[in-house]
Formats: C-alpha cells, sequence, structure tokens
C-alpha cells in the first residue's frame, strides 16, 4: 500500500481550504518528490475553481494554471505530487466524475469531506495502472509528519 506523507501545515491548509470554500468545492495541487513508497508532499497550492456552473460537485483547474504549478513545480525540484479537492456533504470517496477525470497516473488524488462547513474525514487514493483503459484507484495511508520544531538552548 503506498503512503502519502505531509506536514502538519500542508494538511490543514487544505482541509482550511475545503472549510472556506463551503457549500463549493475546493481545488489545488499538491507538490512534492516522489519515494518508492509514495509522495512526500511538500506543498499545497490553491487553485480557482473554474467550474462556476457546478462548484458544489465539480471542480476543474484551468489549463494556464495547472502550466503555472507546473512551471513553479519544476523551479523548486519538485514535481506534481497530485491534487486535491473537497466534497461539501458528501463521504471522502471518489465519484465516477473523479475518475474519468483523473488522468495523471501514478498521483494522488486527495478528497476531504466537509460537512456543515467542518472539514471531517480527508482519504487519499493513488491513481494506479499503465495506461488510461487500465487506470484505477487505490486508496493509500495519510502519514501527517510534525514539523520539525526549533529548541531554544539556553
Ligand atoms: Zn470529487
Amino acid at each position: 500500500m503506498s503512503c502519502l506523507r505531509l506536514s502538519k501545515s500542508v494538511y490543514e491548509s487544505m482541509r482550511a481550504h475545503g472549510e472556506e470554500t463551503y457549500p463549493h468545492e475546493c481545488c489545488g495541487a499538491l507538490l512534492g518528490t516522489s519515494t518508492p513508497d509514495g509522495w512526500q508532499v511538500e506543498q499545497a497550492v490553491r487553485a480557482g475553481n473554474t467550474r462556476t456552473d457546478s462548484a458544489h460537485n465539480r471542480y476543474n483547474i484551468a489549463p494556464v494554471e495547472l502550466v503555472k504549478i507546473e512551471r513553479e513545480a519544476r523551479r523548486q525540484g519538485l514535481g506534481i505530487a497530485g491534487f486535491y479537492h473537497s466534497h461539501p456533504d458528501h463521504p471522502a470517496q471518489w465519484s465516477p466524475t473523479d475518475f474519468a477525470e483523473a488522468h495523471w497516473i501514478g498521483c494522488s488524488y486527495v478528497i476531504t469531506a466537509v460537512a456543515h462547513g467542518k472539514a471531517t474525514v480527508t482519504n487519499s487514493f493513488l491513481l494506479a495502472g499503465a495506461s488510461e483503459e487500465d487506470k484505477h484507484f487505490e486508496q493509500e495511508t495519510i502519514r501527517v509528519e510534525d514539523e520539525p520544531i526549533e529548541t531554544i538552548l539556553g
């Protein structure tokens, strides 16, 4: 089973984003580095939801915004680790639309359920497979790591 590792601040910022956009979905990208057992996420990048027609159950990052995010990731020596979005008043499980619109094989798709404006469960699904025809979601473990704390020695 693969594992998505992120810092507490990245985890919290992603969940807070879902609370801020409630009752609409939020979306964003995750930047990080690849490890043999999954992504180590360094940064969550907020994106505007371009699906104004049905923003409560659809999300989309504009291609031009994605290009900018990719460029910024490369500049920092990072890759696109995955994408996150929220499910207002729906479980943190991928929908048929989420699956149809997921094309980044090897990336993690993180979903946070937001119930009555409060972030509840967050799940991550790795888009596995060899090709678009063969792709499938595999649930993965999320490991939230504490930030290194600077200690002052007196
Ligand atoms: Zn969804």
